[in-house]
């Protein structure tokens, strides 16, 4: 057999070998993955989580969506964008919690602010994606001083797929990709929104 057909034959049993496709929407029912969609405040990260969520719904499968206790910004039982979309949810005060919820015919895990997790999220976003289920991440890449989150940062080495989102600086309107905090605060974790920080690029971030 020819290196060509040899391949092709190869791409026909793995079709991901030669035809990776832009979206895993289409990559067929074989195998679990995770999907990370990354970036500052206000990048879109809940918005791009919760339409990719819905086109899963609308396919018919069975999705299941998770956020964290911590993060009590809106409803309890909703995640919700900026925008105002808005999916149900339930609230997992751990990421062992959020493998015992997850039921047997679930085919999509969805995880919202992520890096409010402890390490153990990422063996159990493994875990998931090793029984063939789709995980879908969302989470801020960076916190307030610009720092890496260790929980997001391994789940994007471990991702399939990694979407980083950037915002628009509110300083000078250029592309951001970091949150300023505008309190004063020293907490690690600070919930909220457009009152406690805003997206700003890099020249214009101040630690
Ligand atoms: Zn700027």
């Amino acid at each position: 057999m020819s290196p060509i057909a040899a391949k092709e034959r190869a791409s026909r049993k793995n079709p991901s070998v030669l035809h990776r496709p832009a979206a895993p929407l289409h990559w067929g029912q074989a195998g679990g993955w995770i999907e990370a969609v990354v970036g500052s405040m206000f990048s879109g990260k809940t918005q791009e989580l919760i339409r990719r969520l819905r086109l899963a719904m609308i396919a018919r499968q069975k999705v299941q969506v998770f956020n964290s206790t911590l993060d009590a910004r809106y409803a309890k039982d909703h995640i919700v964008s900026h925008d105002a979309a808005r999916i149900p949810s339930r609230t997992a005060a751990s990421a062992r919690q959020i493998f015992e919820l997850v039921e047997p015919e679930t085919q999509v895990v969805g995880i919202d602010e992520v890096q409010f997790f402890e390490e153990e999220i990422v063996s159990v976003c493994e875990a998931l994606a090793d029984q063939g289920r789709r995980v879908i991440v969302a989470g801020l890449d960076q916190d307030y001083r610009g720092e890496p989150f260790a929980v997001t940062a391994r789940l994007m080495g471990v991702a399939e797929f990694v979407t980083k989102n950037l915002a628009i600086c509110a300083v000078c309107g250029n592309p951001a990709n970091r949150s300023q905090r505008l309190s004063v605060s020293k907490k690690l974790i600070e919930v909220g929104a457009l009152d406690k920080y805003e997206a700003r690029c890099r020249r214009c971030f101040r630690r």
